[in-house]
């Protein structure tokens, strides 16, 4: 007879049906890169969230992390020792009251930009294209064409070590580009209020197209990849330009090893040929960052996450020089 396991019991008791074990995480991935996580949870509400969190942290004991759809992850090939909590459909509830949006973390970015336009309210232009959940976007401070998701943010609804859920107001968070209090906080993100403001639907309309038609052209969409693997610093952007020019400057664009490969259509991408490993996209980007330092003296630093066996998290050109060494 099989013998269940308890913790997958006890979390399928508080989570039914959203458990499961030895997951093979390059599913959960945009890069399609990754080895088996112990456990995958995906909880259905906000409350059923924080009794998760309570029980991981009083009773099991176990690491856990939270991922959205994987947009900008890149998980080890020896997969996680954890619990990973997958925040996405299952909690993307969305309730508008006049110009004011109440979100679960789990709500798909580019549906949200959409419905919002639909009801005639301005803001999300900007994340019409972006892969992911809410929950990433706001954790990335993501955005494009120079706007942040800080910038819709009338507050945030958080679950903390505890397991206790709060709203804070934006405002007592201090945002960056591309940078977020969470990055550091040991919150995970439940939800939010976006404040948008009324506008005409066709005029976001046609901004939306304007936004999709551009990416469309720049970007690689066929081959597994997590979008721009270098931050835009904009000092650098100013003097240089940006880092996929950088990086075709210093002959890299097109180069493989194994079968990752910087884009050869945009350099700040690298695509899954296949069965690219973790290695191999650390060793690209190790090299992009060490050549284009040489010869520009500007450190470029990655936007795209690595997740360590144990669950920590880093910006990708931090592991990439624990392998290969300092770019300096
Ligand atoms: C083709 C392509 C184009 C892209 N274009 C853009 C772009 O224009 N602008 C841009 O900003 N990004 C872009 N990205 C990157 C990516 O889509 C964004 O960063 C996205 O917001 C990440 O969301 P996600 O749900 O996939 O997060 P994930 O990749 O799953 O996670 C990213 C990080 O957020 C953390 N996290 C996720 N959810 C939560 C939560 N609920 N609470 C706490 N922490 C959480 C994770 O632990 C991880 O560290 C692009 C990616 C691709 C593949």
């Amino acid at each position: 007879m099989i013998e269940l396991n308890p913790i997958f019991q006890e979390l399928n008791t508080i989570c039914p049906n959203g458990v499961f074990q030895s997951v093979a995480l390059k599913e959960f991935s945009y890069w399609k890169v990754g080895g088996l996580a112990d456990y995958l949870i995906e909880p259905q509400s906000i409350e059923q969230l924080s009794e998760v969190i309570k029980y991981l942290k009083n009773q099991s004991q176990l690491p856990y992390m939270v991922i959205g759809d994987g947009s900008n992850l890149l998980f080890d090939d020896g997969g996680y020792r954890g619990v990973i909590i997958r925040i996405g459909n299952n909690m993307s509830q969305v309730k508008f009251q006049g110009t004011e949006v109440t979100c679960e973390a789990g709500v798909w970015v580019p549906g949200l930009a959409y419905s919002t336009y639909r009801k005639g309210l301005t803001g999300l232009e900007h994340t019409c294209g972006i892969p992911g959940r809410l929950g990433g976007l706001i954790y990335m401070n993501g955005g494009s064409n120079r706007q942040a998701i800080s910038e819709n943010l009338k507050s945030v609804i958080l679950i903390d070590e505890e397991g206790n859920i709060q709203t804070i107001d934006a405002s007592e968070f201090d945002f960056e580009y591309r940078t977020s209090p969470f990055q550091t906080l040991k919150y995970i993100i439940a939800g939010a209020i976006l404040k948008l403001e009324v506008s005409n639907v066709s005029k976001v309309r046609s901004a939306m197209r304007k936004i999709l038609t551009s990416r469309r052209k720049k970007f690689p969409r066929k081959q597994p990849n997590c979008g721009s693997v270098f931050i835009s610093n904009p000092k650098m952007y100013d003097l240089i330009g940006p880092p996929g020019f950088a990086i075709e400057k210093v002959g890299l664009k097109g180069l493989r090893k194994g079968d990752a490969q910087i884009s050869p259509l945009h350099a700040n991408f690298i695509v899954n040929l296949g069965d690219a490993s973790s290695t191999d996209i650390l060793y690209l980007v190790s090299l992009a960052r060490k050549k284009v330092y040489e010869n520009t003296n500007f450190l470029m630093d990655c936007e795209a996450r690595y997740v360590y066996q144990t669950g920590e998290i880093c910006q990708a050109h931090v592991r990439a020089e624990e392998i290969f060494g300092c770019s300096k």
